[in-house]
């Protein structure tokens, strides 16, 4: 049974789809003005795996995650580069899929773009508007009305008096036109140099918060499992999107609301309005987005997660300790050996089923990233220990089969390349720099042979000559 922290409850509750053996998905993606930064990625990463995950447990998981490609911060972007808010938008949406890419992260089932569901959101909002919840101002400004949704504040756990004791703090631009503070903008009137599109209420663009509604309600339904993103969109984005989802269809939103904590740096939220920020592109100059992803996962989700040097260092250390175990079943496989696994190995491979198990209650156990990881180690260990160069195939590729369903789900690939970029070697890079040595040695220029052998251990590589031939594994 999986157990997911429900915001909304601040509790643990079982996970029961609306359709059985069907989970619907939507987590708030990013807004597309600038390469993102890793504090974006880790909702990305997280809510990839909680897509694996479901998918491993046998759910068909129908993801959807936007890309915010209007808004003030790509406006002024464009502005400042005097090109069309759409270029600068396209171009990082391309830029974040490589990053995705790099990070392991699957593309979603859908990613909408709210440039394209501008339509959806105008009559979402003019029933919005038609039912009493909405009323436009003279200057064509559309504006939720918050107090005609009695439940505003559910999922924050805030209630309109905590509210109103912030009001200040909720005056924008137009608030005297507000019929209340607690208003906020469904559909805002063009400005000179703006992105615009037609409405009933004015030439204009929509406000952030309606975006996700539409777009969720589009491709996922009116009533969605889970909702996700970073703890800085419960108030107030996700509030909004459930008064505006909820006026409108009068449904439940979503049925389970979880939220990451922050990835911090130097116990300070990391983000672009800071300035304290690294982006993943910079982060992948020096590291693998294999280990990225290791480090993100290697916290609970919903603790924070201070950003530095030495817990990368370590992630780095802890996933080669995988690969390792991995590339030695790779190597054991190659050698001459017996196809059928023994009786005694029949029985390891059964007791191999309880680290599956293990990581299993972890991860049924609200996604608990970091104890399923442990269950991997105690697998690493237990493949180190019980095999060698007389293992059969069998075993030794149950061992590896079990070894990866778990790593797949964490969406860690063991395939070559997997460790830092700088010593990244792929596994022929690494087997022809062999072929070369050995070439080298039979033509007696051991200079040669030595100065490869050297230049594979710079990179982490270490040799072994054994009476099998030459074998190899990452320091
Ligand atoms: P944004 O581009 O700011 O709309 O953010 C996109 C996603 O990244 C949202 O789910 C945010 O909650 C999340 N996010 C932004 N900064 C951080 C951070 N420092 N740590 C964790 N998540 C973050
Ligand atoms: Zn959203």
């Amino acid at each position: 049974m999986i157990r997911i922290h429900n915001t909304m409850t601040k509790q643990a509750e079982e996970f029961r789809p609306i359709e059985e053996g069907k989970v619907r998905m939507y987590v708030c993606g990013p807004t597309v003005y600038n390469l993102i930064h890793i504090g974006n990625a880790r909702p990305m990463i997280f809510f990839d795996t909680v897509r694996r995950y479901l998918e491993y447990r046998g759910f068909a998981v129908n993801y959807v995650s936007n890309f915010t490609d209007v808004d003030d911060k790509i406006i002024k972007a464009a502005q400042e580069e005097g090109l069309p808010a759409e270029e600068i938008s396209e171009r990082y949406i391309a830029e974040c899929q490589k990053d995705m890419e790099s990070l392991n992260v699957l593309p979603a089932s859908t990613h909408p773009k709210a440039t394209e569901e501008i339509d959806g959101m105008v009559r979402m909002i003019d029933t919005l508007v038609q039912k009493g919840h909405a009323y436009p101002a003279m200057d064509g400004t559309v504006y939720f009305r918050s107090r005609s949704f009695a439940e505003y504040g559910k999922l924050s756990h805030k209630n309109l008096d905590d509210l109103r004791s912030g009001e200040r703090a909720l005056k924008v631009d137009g608030a005297e036109q507000k019929e209340d503070p607690l208003d906020f903008v469904l559909w805002k009137p063009k400005k000179e140099g703006e992105p615009a599109w037609p409405s009933p209420w004015c030439e204009g663009r929509p406000g952030w918060h309606i975006e996700c509604s539409e777009m969720s309600r589009k491709y996922l339904g009116e009533e969605i499992d889970i909702h996700g993103g970073g703890e800085d969109l419960v108030f107030p984005h996700h509030e909004n999107e459930i008064a505006q989802s909820e006026c409108c269809s009068g449904k439940s939103f979503a049925r389970y609301w979880m939220h990451n904590a922050f990835l911090n740096i130097d116990n300070k939220k990391m983000s672009k309005s800071e300035g304290n920020f690294f982006t993943v592109r910079d982060v992948l100059q020096k590291y693998d987005g294999q280990v990225l992803r290791f480090f993100m996962l290697s916290a609970h989700y919903r603790s924070p997660l201070n950003f530095s040097e030495e817990l990368m260092e370590s992630a780095k250390t802890s996933l080669h300790r995988i690969v390792n175990c991995w590339e030695n079943l790779a190597y054991l496989m190659k050698g001459e050996r017996g196809e059928n696994s023994s009786e005694a190995e029949e029985g390891l491979l059964r007791e191999t089923e309880r680290f599956t198990e293990a990581f299993v209650n972890a991860m049924d156990d609200d996604f608990n990233t970091a104890d399923g990881i442990a269950a991997v180690f105690e697998l690493v260990r237990f493949i180190n220990s019980h095999t060698d160069e007389s293992s059969s195939m069998e075993f030794l590729l149950g061992l590896k089969e079990r070894l990866q369903s778990l790593t797949d789900v964490l969406g860690i690939s063991l395939s070559s390349k997997n460790a830092s970029p700088a010593e990244g070697l792929s596994e022929e890079e690494i087997e022809a720099m062999i072929a070369e040595r050995t070439a080298a040695k039979k033509e007696k220029n051991f200079a040669r042979a030595d100065e490869i052998r050297a230049t594979l251990l710079e990179k982490g590589i270490v040799l072994e000559d054994t009476r099998e031939g030459v074998r190899w594994k990452r320091a």
